[in-house]
């Protein structure tokens, strides 16, 4: 009755998640209305996350890669950086991609409307826009993500930011504190300190980079330590002051030096938190945790039968990957599909040099948890490839189940462990054991390999191939 528009279904934000849904929706036959109060499509992941971000690192990273060539005999100098064309080269890579959703969008017949949505009734939303109107639906996603979380004492300077902040690159700092030594605060410390700034990263765990397992994380640590003046491990940042001269940031902990810490740039990457409690929910009847969460069954439904949610708003991993399968669940399901999110495992990457990357079972876990593991170890030391990159500080770590030699989880940290890491997360899908990927006849000489040969190793045979 009271709606301006009307549709099978609405989708409520243009992440990853979002624009998955609305598109697999559509695909299905289904008329869809995707509501973005951005101006572009692509949400965080694209405008302000995964991508940005790579495009910075890859900068960074060939800028690192040019420097070291000075062992190969090959010098270029000092590189000249121009803050304003490198800003320049990310936004286009955002605008390519933003831009070719719009395209796709457009072919598939969605409807987008830009806007501020809330729910007003089980079946109704209001986009505030340029004009408010109301959107009527008989199944809605509600993929409206997270934003990271403010530490209430910070004071608001321009010189202290979050990672969108960040990522606007106004100026490279001399001196910049990362707080929060997770994926986020070291990707942009690594593209920061490449850039010409010193680093200091405070943490709360006893540990950089939890989740992933220690020997990785070692690696990483060890090639990074010249970019890193102090890293404060199980200390707070507890109080800063925004002075004509810098931040002063107060510490408390294991690793708090006594007095204030002044700095050029305050980076707060202490994690997102989702954006539940801003749409109304509770007027469409769908639960929200006091977090700010929507629960879901293995169906990505609320507590509304009618109601999806999937992404960042659903709950961890706050990935663009896992919010892309949960969105296509979510849209089969409203078509009729028995679809169901069903993955064994979820890789997690930071995009650090070197890479980090693990899927499944740690190491870590497997000890804590008392898991019998069977382990296959290859160290880049012994990979020609790697070694012919200059670039042999990595490993590859595979772990199998003691009793059946089925593969639990994976590790890798090295140059591209994130592209590598796929094939882990297939073999963990499949339910290979280490003969599988052992036989497996990976081509020679690759970064890939080292995966068959990790699983050699874990039966027993040393590896061969330089
Ligand atoms: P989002 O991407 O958060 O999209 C939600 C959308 O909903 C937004 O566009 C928002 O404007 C819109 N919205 C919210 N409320 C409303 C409303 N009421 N009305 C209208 N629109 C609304 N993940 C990876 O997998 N790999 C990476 O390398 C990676 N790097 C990252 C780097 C950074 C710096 C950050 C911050 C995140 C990174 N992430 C990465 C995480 C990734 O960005 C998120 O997991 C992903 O974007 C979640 O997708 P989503 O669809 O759930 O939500």
């Amino acid at each position: 009755g009271k709606a301006d528009v009307e549709c099978d279904v609405l989708v409520l934000g243009a992440g990853p998640g979002g624009y998955s849904a609305a598109f697999r929706a559509a695909d299905l036959g289904l008329n869809v209305v995707l509501v973005e109060r951005y101006a572009t499509l692509g949400g965080v992941c694209l405008n302000v996350g995964c991508i940005p971000s790579k495009a910075l690192l890859h900068t960074a990273a060939v800028i690192d890669e040019a420097k070291a060539m000075a062992a190969h005999g090959i010098s270029f100098g000092e590189p000249k950086i121009d803050l304003d064309a490198l800003r320049k080269f990310k936004d286009g890579v955002i605008g390519k991609l933003t831009g070719g959703l719009a395209a796709m969008a457009k072919m598939r017949k969605v409807t987008v409307l830009r806007g501020t949505g809330r729910f007003v009734g089980p079946n109704h939303l209001r986009v505030e826009g340029e004009k408010a109107q109301v959107v009527g639906f008989r199944n809605a996603i509600i993929a409206a993500g997270s934003q990271s979380v403010k530490l209430p004492f910070l004071p608001e300077d321009e010189r202290i930011v979050d990672s969108t902040g960040a990522l606007q690159l106004k100026a490279v700092p001399k001196k910049m504190l990362i707080v929060g030594g997770g994926i986020i605060g070291l990707e942009m410390g690594t593209v920061y300190s490449t850039l010409g700034a010193r680093l200091d990263v405070v943490e709360m765990q006893d540990g950089l980079m939890p989740g992933a397992d220690r020997d990785l994380v070692k690696v990483w640590q060890k090639m990074n330590a010249p970019r890193l003046d102090n890293i404060m491990l199980k200390t707070r940042t507890v109080s800063a002051e925004a002075r004509e001269d810098g931040i002063w940031v107060g510490f408390e902990g294991e690793g708090a030096p006594k007095e204030a810490q002044r700095y050029d740039l305050v980076l707060q990457a202490v994690g997102r938190s989702p954006n539940g409690r801003k749409i109304d929910a509770e007027k469409a009847g769908v639960a929200v945790t006091d977090r700010g969460f929507i629960d879901v069954d293995g169906q990505m439904r609320t507590n509304v039968p009618h109601i999806f949610a999937i992404g960042d708003i659903v709950g961890q991993p706050m990935l663009a990957h896992k919010a892309v399968h949960e969105a296509h669940v979510a849209a089969e399901v409203a078509a009729g599909e028995k679809s169901w999110f069903d993955a064994r495992v979820i890789p997690s990457v930071a995009y650090t040099d070197p890479e980090i990357a693990w899927v499944g079972l740690t190491e870590d876990e497997a000890k804590r948890q008392g898991v019998a593991v069977k382990k296959g170890l290859m160290p880049w030391s012994a990979s020609g490839r790697a070694i012919a990159n200059g670039r042999d500080e990595g490993f590859t770590k595979l772990l199998f189940d003691a009793k059946d030699g089925r593969i639990l989880g994976g590790g890798i940290v090295g140059t591209h462990a994130g592209d590598l890491i796929g094939e882990v997360a297939l073999a963990i899908e499949m339910g290979a054991d280490s003969v599988d990927i052992g036989k497996t006849i990976h081509p020679h000489p690759t970064l890939g390999e080292s995966i068959g040969l990790a699983a050699e190793a874990a039966d027993g045979h040393c590896t061969d191939l330089p």
